[in-house]
């Protein structure tokens, strides 16, 4: 592992120097792109949609930071960050496989509503804080699923590109604490990025430990309300597991690229994860994305629909969109404070993506 990390060193300082380097001499953006007029166009549609925006834009290979909007945010305010986080929970799902019970291959029946797994599971600030649901007919309290008359039979892949929120709790809650602390660790979400730039007060990304189990479980859909990461937190980990790099430090332009971490988990069970994330193109949650900016190709991606904070029934919306630009690849991390992943980020990044 140490002999493939130094490797895995070698072979991006090696880029560096040959082929972004002397790129720097010059006064032009690698992007190659307006910026002032991609500036222009996220205010249009935050002034139009009276709602804000937060806009990140990376290299995925070195890390680099090539766009943000507006920069503190992007780098440094901390969000919810809903169904983003069901990439990492299926990493948790998968590398333990005799706690959680699944496998890629594992089918589930999903009917819209998650029901108590056992009695006097949801304890009552559960109720307080989340939209917990009584079944008039049976008296059961259920959480209801994204759709409400459920996904039907659906595996890992599948839960993952449509956002089935009743797979994820249905197994995590099979050992929610476990779950809990192996999500928080093996991401180290309770870190900074290990950016130069970033403070130590950016490191820490919840504020006190989930108390009930509910509350554990719901962090793999990541709507427990504690759980927050940042733009660029997302960037570094999406970046990861799309361009098969350990775990980057973010850089700004004139910085030499280096790594955090090792990526957290094998190989091979990367590549099952990033299959399912391209099915989220195809047939899942980003299946609209209609673009008329024929030099881009959009290869990947993942939305998000968190609650917003201490409000039962209104959104935020993500979308985090890997593609390519002639030959180059980037990430695109779009948040809205109001709205959906399927709807408002996604206009966003459609805007965006025409633009550059
Ligand atoms: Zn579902």
């Amino acid at each position: 592992m140490r002999f493939f990390d130094c490797h895995f060193n070698m072979k991006i300082i090696m880029h560096w120097v040959e082929c972004i380097q002397p790129l720097l001499l010059f006064p032009i953006s690698l992007f190659g792109f307006d910026e002032a007029n991609l500036k222009t166009s996220l205010s249009t549609w935050e002034k139009k949609n009276k709602n804000e925006a937060i806009v990140l834009i990376t290299s995925p290979d070195s890390g680099k930071i090539e766009f943000a909007y507006p920069e503190k945010n992007a780098l440094f305010r901390k969000l919810p960050p809903g169904s983003i986080m069901k990439t990492l929970s299926s990493f948790v799902f998968l590398s333990n496989p005799n706690r959680f019970h699944t496998s890629f291959e594992e089918k589930y029946f999903c009917n819209g509503k998650v029901e108590e797994p056992k009695k006097d599971y949801f304890k009552a600030e559960d109720k307080d804080k989340f939209n917990i649901v009584k079944d008039s007919n049976t008296g059961k309290n259920y959480f209801r699923c994204s759709i409400e008359k459920g996904h039907g039979e659906i595996t890992l892949r599948k839960a993952l590109a449509e956002s089935c929120n009743a797979y994820y709790l249905h197994f995590a809650s099979k050992d929610s604490d476990f779950f809990y602390n192996a999500l928080i660790q093996d991401w180290k979400l309770n870190e900074g990025t290990g950016a130069t730039f970033e403070q130590s007060s950016n490191a820490k990304h919840f504020t006190h430990k989930n108390s009930t189990p509910f509350e554990s479980a719901l962090t793999s859909i990541g709507d427990d309300g504690q759980i927050k990461v940042t733009a660029l937190k997302v960037a570094q980990i999406y970046g990861a597991i799309f361009a098969e790099t350990p775990i980057l430090k973010p850089i700004l332009k004139g910085e030499m690229p280096g790594q955090v971490n090792p990526f957290p988990y094998p190989d091979t069970l990367r590549r099952k994860i990033q299959q399912a994330l391209r099915l989220t193109v195809k047939e899942g949650t980003l299946k609209n994305i209609h673009l008329q900016n024929t030099s881009i190709q959009i290869l990947s991606g993942k939305t998000g629909t968190p609650t917003r904070e201490g409000r039962k029934f209104t959104t935020h919306g993500w979308n985090i969109i890997y593609f390519k630009k002639g030959d180059i690849l980037y990430l695109l991390v779009v948040f809205v404070d109001k709205g959906s992943g399927k709807k408002e980020a996604l206009e966003l990044s459609t805007i965006i993506l025409n633009a550059i």
